[in-house]
């Protein structure tokens, strides 16, 4: 598996892009900016996966990159349909959380390890906790 890194080189990046605008602020340990570090995991059938992780913290978290990309907000792509048929929100980003950093293994934060759920979501679950 690809390790995790983060390219400052490219004026445009669709996963540093998405993981900066997008995510923004770390969910677990609360810092601004986290410079998140980012790789992608090719699959054979299906889309990729993307991961996240924020280097201030070490917890990470994991899309399809489709998602990342927002080719599965169409409903005709192949990832769009499973996203359909799972009723999920079309064009709405979905997150994983695959890991919680030892430094914020907090009962709040454990509650939501391993869960998926909408981004938007996560970003309100940041704001309120
Ligand atoms: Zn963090």
């Amino acid at each position: 598996m690809a390790e995790y890194a983060r390219d400052e080189s490219k004026k445009i990046d669709i996963s540093r892009d998405f993981a900066d605008k997008k995510i923004g602020k770390c969910p677990f340990c609360k810092t601004e900016e986290p410079k998140w570090l980012y790789k992608e995991e090719w699959k054979l059938i299906g889309s990729n996966d993307s991961y996240f992780k924020c280097p201030h913290c070490e917890s990470e978290l994991k899309l399809i990159t489709d998602d990342v990309t927002g080719l599965a907000y169409s409903p005709v792509s192949p990832s769009g349909k499973k996203k359909k048929a799972a009723g999920k929100i079309q064009n709405e980003p979905y997150v994983t959380i695959i890991k919680i950093g030892l430094s914020v293994k907090t009962p709040q934060n454990m509650l939501w390890a391993g869960e998926e759920m909408p981004l938007a979501q996560l970003k309100a679950w940041t704001e309120t906790k």
